[in-house]
């Protein structure tokens, strides 16, 4: 192994999502494998992240538990001011140090489908019911089956085809 590299290891539990004030994924069990390769004027921090987190379900917002498997580079260099984009974070000379519990979260998160529901029939069957009556769709159990097939064509895929509100917006484009 090269002399400027290390190598570093820690788990992740729920702990750890509630004390980065996590906004999607409140539990989860993680194995994080990080490795800090120093290169010319920089650093190279590669990530590998493993395990499963508990996200809610986009259609009952039960929970529902999803695997984990992410590979990320994220480039660090000392600087004067903290800034960070996409490719490149820059530390202040003076701290000299790197909280990469945020970019976990983020590498983590981004790594999710954007569609994030249960197996056909394993929703929360009585939480269909409920959100059934507040978004006023025929009670019918079959059209509530249908949600998670929505027509991806008219409406963005951002995850909200499963919402029933879009269904009757493209009955109207339809009839238009
Ligand atoms: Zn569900």
């Amino acid at each position: 192994m090269r002399q400027d590299s290390c190598e570093y290891e820690c788990s992740l539990d729920d702990r750890f999502f509630a004390e980065i004030d996590a906004p999607e994924i409140h539990e989860g069990c993680l194995k994080v494998h990080l490795s800090v390769k120093k290169s010319v004027g920089a650093y190279v921090l590669e990530f590998h992240t493993e395990g499963t987190v508990t996200v809610a379900c986009d259609r009952c917002l039960e929970s529902l538990e999803l695997p984990v498997c992410a590979d990320n580079v994220q480039i660090v260099k000392l600087g004067a001011d903290f800034s960070e984009d996409e490719d490149l974070v820059i530390v202040p000379e003076e701290e000299g140090y790197i909280d990469v519990s945020w970019l976990i979260y983020e590498f983590v998160a981004l790594s999710l489908p954007m569609k994030r529901v249960h197996a056909p029939g394993e929703c929360d069957e009585r939480m269909m019911g409920v959100l059934g009556e507040h978004v006023c769709v025929s009670s019918s159990s079959e059209e509530a089956e249908d949600w998670g097939e929505a027509d991806t064509e008219a409406i963005p895929d951002d995850g909200r085809e499963t919402d029933p509100r879009w269904n009757e917006l493209k009955k109207i484009l339809n009839n238009n």
